[in-house]
């Protein structure tokens, strides 16, 4: 999703908006792959200030997460603002102290890496896919959401065990 600025550049005017939907299939963050379930939406512009080019823009989009108690996917929307200077790779740090400022080539802005670069603290840490997800069967690995199992509640101790280890449990006992 690349924003050429010639326009900008050349001042052939002093503001480019951007508001389009684009689909992208995935998105990566911290080695994750996250896969999208929504078109990126974006709402904003970018300015030509005195003090350079200045990016404004509301970002939106679903991405697929696993609850992190019984691994179902889980739709996770995420929306925020991206806003700082577009700069180039030798810009001097100390004039843009107080405001971000995202690196660009000098001609065009890659959006998906922008948002690559700002998604920090955007994804939540342990998505849930209900408040209440009573998780996977420490012994069976069974959703206990969607079925009952039949083992003791001798190993069910939920908040301690990672549900991934118990589905491993599962496979080697098996083995
Ligand atoms: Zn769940
Ligand atoms: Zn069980």
């Amino acid at each position: 999703m690349q924003i050429s600025l010639d326009k900008l550049i050349r001042r052939e005017t002093d503001k480019l908006d951007l508001n389009f939907s684009q689909k992208v299939d995935t998105i990566s963050y911290c080695d994750n792959n996250y896969k999208l379930v929504s078109p990126i939406n974006l709402n904003g512009k970018i300015s030509s200030t005195k003090n350079g080019l200045y990016l404004d823009v509301d970002v939106d989009f679903t991405i697929l997460d696993q609850c992190s108690r019984c691994l179902e996917d889980v739709e996770v929307p995420i929306e925020y603002s991206i806003n700082g200077f577009l700069v180039k790779e030798d810009y001097d740090e100390d004039s843009f102290e107080d405001d971000d400022a995202f690196i660009y080539d000098g001609q065009v802005v890659d959006i998906i890496e922008l948002i690559q670069q700002t998604l920090d603290f955007k994804i939540p840490p342990r998505v849930l896919c209900d408040e209440d997800c009573m998780g996977l069967c420490q012994g069976c690995g069974a959703n206990l959401n969607k079925e009952n199992c039949s083992c003791t509640e001798t190993a069910n101790d939920e908040e301690n065990i990672d549900p991934r280890f118990a589905k491993l449990k599962d496979i080697f006992k098996n083995d």
